[in-house]
Formats: C-alpha cells, structure tokens, sequence
C-alpha cells in the first residue's frame, strides 16, 4: 500500500511483443477510487486486441478484467453498487465498460450493452487518458467481492460470467428441466454450462475441444457430457453423436459460444423443433459462413443474439460467486502467471493450452 508506482502490460504496437511499463500511481479522483493490483484475466478479447482486430488506440494498457483490493476512494466515494459500504482494503471486482446513458441504445432502448459511446477499460481508453487501470473512474460499477472467496475462483470466468448473464437474464432464460447444448470450451462456453446447470437443466452437453479443455471442464465438475469436435475427423459423426445425447431430436435450448463462424451452421441442427438458439460467441467479425435457413423454418427456432454486457450482469455473477463455487472447481480452471511473464501467459491462450490465464502482481 506504500508503493508509489505500478506496473502495466502496455500494447505499444499490434502484433508487437507487450511491454512491462512502470506508471507513478495516481490520485483518486472525485466519485471514483485507486486499486492495488492483484489479478488481472487475459480473455480472448485481448488476443484480438494485441493482433489489430479492433480499431483501438494505442499506446494501451491492456486488462479489462481484475480482482483488486481498494487503495483509495475518492472524495464522495462511500458505497458499492449494491450500496455495501466500501472502504480502503475491501477486494472489489468492476465492470469493464461505461455506457454514456444518453445514446438513443441507452436512453431509449433500455439496452445498455448497445452503448454508441461506451468507453472499455484497457479496449478504448489510450494510454493518453492516464494509467486507468488502478483509477476507476466516477460510473464504474464497483462490487465488493464476498469474504473468503477464493481470488482465483472468481477470475475463472471474470468476463465470460457477466457475458453470460448478460445472455441468459436479457435474452433467452434456461428453464428448468431442459436439456441444453453448449458450443465451446472456452470460459464463455464453461459459464454457459455451469450456469445452465445452476438454473436447472436437466442435461448439459458440451461440444468443443481441445480434449484437454473438455478434461478440465468435466473434471471442474462443469456439464454432463462432453464430446472432442475439434480434434474428430468426422464433425458431422459428433454432431450425431450430440442429437444422440439429448435424447429427443435435439435440445430445448443450444447456446453457441465457440466463436467459430462455422458453428453457427451447425448448432442450428442440434435444436429441437421449437427450440431456441442462442448465440453469443461471434464477439468479433471472422466473416460469412453457410447455414442451412431452412433449419431455422422447419424447426420454428428462436434465435436469439447476445451482446457483452452491464455493470449490472457483473453484480449478478458476483452474487452467483458462493453457488458456483460450492458446486464448482472454478479455481482449477486458472492457470495464474506472474505479470513478468505476460507473453507467456498470452500465448498459452493463444494456443488453447491454458482454460483462463491471470496475472497475479
Ligand atoms: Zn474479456
Ligand atoms: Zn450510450
């Protein structure tokens, strides 16, 4: 708490090496707060942040997910979001994004996640703007994360949980009792199928790979079935096999979080007739892909698209934290790496080899 700088992985250029730069710390300011880094979560976002695939300014520090300990509350500073009253020392995780509240999306809309102006810690907030990664800025919505939580465990699915509730609270709720296909092993896919189960279903199946992440999610204790797509040489005799799992022609409910342009042609083949398709895993633009439109007809789906979320959606995961962590091995999920070996840590994500990178301080 006395150190008077900090240390930030900053993108100086894309496709560049990161580099490990050290910032004098700032002043809280007016409505806001400081915080002592603890753990930082590398997401896929990052990745696609570090490769030029989003137009973002640069130099920039990037993170948009943390678990860190209040240093200082700035003047008029008292509360969490949920009116907990905060102090120096409470660990507190906050959302990523502020959205302006006067766009038509916000003001009219009542979908902040459509922000037209949202300002993203560590996506478009330049170096120029200050070191904002120990400065929360007034509209941040801040949490305070349950005593004796396990760091680790909270991190496991730091932006893939609040993405998740986003999805499930806004768009298309698991009902109890259905049987529900998730697409992807990634953090997004394990938060579906983790809530899924939460909520109720009565079968999980997880359809992804590598067979190593499938490993880690059933031995998380994360769904009930699991089947290697990405390692099979006959796709089509997984998908098969996926019909076969739900045991009545297809789900009530399947939940694409692969991120694959391809999946999407597939997953509408693993609904019921009547079912929903619910997809949330094409957060960036990897191009066209072929579907059969005729699935979504003849099976009379509801399909439905998710996007980001709210500091709202933050709060919901939080508050989730103490089931999902009696239920779930979600610490075993993370691979923690030091902050100097930042470049390792990303191309373990990079390569699949790895569920959920941290950087621990
Ligand atoms: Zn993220
Ligand atoms: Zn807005």
């Amino acid at each position: 708490m006395t150190a008077r700088t900090g240390r930030a992985v900053v993108l100086e250029e894309f496709n560049a090496p990161l580099r490990l730069q050290e910032f004098p710390l700032p002043q809280a300011p007016d409505g806001g707060m400081t915080i002592a880094c603890g753990y930082g979560g590398i997401c896929g976002t990052d990745l696609h942040l570090q490769q030029g695939h989003l137009d973002i300014p640069v130099p920039l520090i990037l993170g948009h997910e943390g678990l860190e300990v209040v240093r200082e509350l700035g003047a008029g500073t008292h509360h969490d979001a949920t009116g907990a009253p905060l102090a120096a020392g409470d660990t507190v995780m906050w959302a990523s994004s502020i959205a302006c509240g006067v766009c038509p999306p916000c003001r009219l809309h009542r979908e902040p996640t459509l922000c037209e102006r949202r300002r993203t810690y560590g996506v478009n907030r330049a170096l120029a703007d200050g070191p904002e990664h120990i400065v929360l800025q007034p509209g941040t919505t801040v949490i305070k994360v349950p005593d004796g939580t396990n760091p680790l465990a909270a991190m496991s699915l730091a932006c893939a949980g609040p993405t998740v509730a986003h999805a499930l609270y806004e768009r298309r709720p698991v009902r109890l009792g259905e049987t529900v296909v998730v697409q992807g092993s990634g953090p997004v896919g394990l938060a579906a199928a983790a809530f899924a189960q939460l909520a109720g279903a009565a079968k999980v199946i997880v359809v992804g790979g590598p067979a190593g992440r499938l490993d880690r999610a059933a031995s998380a204790g994360i769904g009930d079935v699991h089947l290697d797509i990405v390692g099979a040489t006959d796709p089509e005799e997984v998908l098969r096999q996926v019909r076969a799992a739900t045991g009545a022609g297809g789900a009530d409910l399947v939940i694409e979080c692969a991120g694959v342009p391809a999946a999407v042609g597939q997953g509408l083949t693993l609904a019921r007739r009547g079912g929903s398709y619910l997809i949330i895993g094409q957060y960036t633009d990897a191009g066209d892909t072929l579907i059969n439109s005729h699935q979504i007809v003849h099976r009379q789906l509801d399909v439905v698209g998710s996007w980001a979320f709210t500091g709202a959606h933050l709060v919901e995961y939080v508050r989730l934290l103490p089931a999902l962590t009696a239920r779930f091995d979600l610490a075993s999920l993370v691979t923690p790496y030091p902050l100097e070996r930042h470049a390792d840590a990303l191309a373990a994500v990079a390569d699949g080899s790895v569920m959920k990178a941290v950087l621990t301080s």
